[in-house]
């Protein structure tokens, strides 16, 4: 990639950048349409908590919704009501943390439904309605096996046992979420869903939901009446191990600072980490550990099909890399070179940081200019 041309005028924030983050809207588009396409009749819905995995929730969610996406979950109550003011009263959001003690009114006045995760949240959330003089949306979660959210099995049998307890409360979804649906012969993923099928029994017939992005991939016996995948929406890969179905939806270029020769012998960065065996021609690029990119991912940059390995240290704001591949003068100052897209997706740059997709995401940083791209 060179470097964009034109607008080059004082204020472009482009130009000021020293990374470029574009976030492809149309494959964001194709993901949630291939999604839905999986699901036949089932409903899918977006989680886009965590300001949609960083990509900007109001932006993503906005362009889910023209995709006709009616229903999303986000994790915090401030999610769902900025959420809300960015699009409008029409689409259902639920708040998959629950809505926390003192802040029911206040999402209940902006119509956001809550994740009743306790026999606690629940009495508060129909407190709320009392106060109201309404009925409020919730989706009753139970706990399958994760161990994390939703109500325990006592707690759905007492519920089970006093209808009162669930007065006021417009149980609009019985959910739980699967701790291992990345692992396809993971045998609880089977318990799991034996169990929600147990729990959801007791409770009120309300349309069930189980699959996250890779829940879906598990087949139609766990699509349920609504899915809610967010990593695949985004690009991330839902069935590890096997070819992405997904599209990249995110790509991340960094500006070269400056190039240097260097002699053989020389140590490189903090620490000095590396030494050169050889002379070699270096280029330091304007990317570094305070824009998320992980301090031990030692990966490589990209121009054209070239890859350029990281050297040394990664710094808070520059990473050296090793441009020998190249031509001389094949690199300038301003270029940019690729760090997230086709040749080093978001999975393998989570694995050379040793996490998952969904950190690389949620940690990109917030100096970057970024592109919406409707290509
Ligand atoms: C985050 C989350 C999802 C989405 O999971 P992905 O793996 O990103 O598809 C779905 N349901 C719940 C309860 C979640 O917390």
């Amino acid at each position: 990639m060179k470097a964009l041309s034109g607008g080059s005028t004082q204020n472009d924030p482009a130009v000021l950048a020293g990374a470029i983050l574009t976030i492809d809207l149309d494959a964001l588009r194709a993901n949630y349409r291939q999604l839905r396409q999986r699901l036949g009749a089932v409903r899918c819905a977006a989680v886009v908590k965590a300001d949609a995995y960083g990509l900007g929730a109001a932006t993503i969610g906005s362009v889910l919704a023209e995709e006709g996406c009616d229903t999303f979950f986000v994790a915090h109550a401030a999610e769902g009501l900025a959420l809300r003011q960015a699009l409008g009263r029409e689409p259902q959001i639920y708040v998959l943390n629950g809505i926390l003690p003192g802040a029911e009114m206040a999402c209940a006045t902006a119509g956001l439904a809550t994740v009743v995760n306790s026999l606690e949240q629940l009495a508060a959330w129909r407190a709320t309605a009392g106060v109201l003089g309404l009925s409020l949306p919730a989706a009753l979660q139970v706990d399958s096996g994760m161990s994390r959210l939703g109500m325990e099995p006592q707690e759905v049998e007492q519920l089970a046992a006093d209808k009162s307890l669930l007065e006021g409360i417009d149980v609009r979804l019985v959910m739980s979420h699967l701790a291992c649906a990345d692992e396809p012969e993971h045998p609880a993923n089977v318990a799991q869903k034996e169990a929600f099928d147990l729990l959801r029994a007791q409770l009120p017939a309300a349309p069930a939901s189980l699959a996250n992005s890779s829940g879906i991939f598990l087949g139609a016996d766990y699509h349920y009446d609504l899915a809610r995948p967010g990593a695949a929406i985004y690009g991330i890969n839902p069935t590890p191990g096997r070819p992405n179905p997904m599209r990249p939806v995110v790509h991340l270029a960094a500006k070269v600072i400056q190039t240097r020769q260097l002699p053989a012998s020389v140590g490189v960065g903090y620490g000095h980490a590396f030494h050169t065996q050889k002379p070699l021609r270096a280029a330091t690029i304007s990317l570094g550990y305070a824009d998320g990119w992980h301090r031990r991912a030692a990966a490589g940059a990209y121009f054209g099909d070239v890859r350029l390995p990281f050297i040394g240290r990664v710094s808070m704001d520059s990473i050296i890399i090793d441009i020998s591949a190249l031509p001389e003068g094949a690199l300038t100052a301003g270029d940019l070179v690729e760090i997230i897209g086709p040749h080093q997706p978001v999975d393998v740059v989570a694995g050379h940081a040793g996490t998952i997709g969904y950190e690389v995401l949620t940690d990109l940083g917030r100096r970057f200019h970024r592109i919406y791209n409707k290509a």
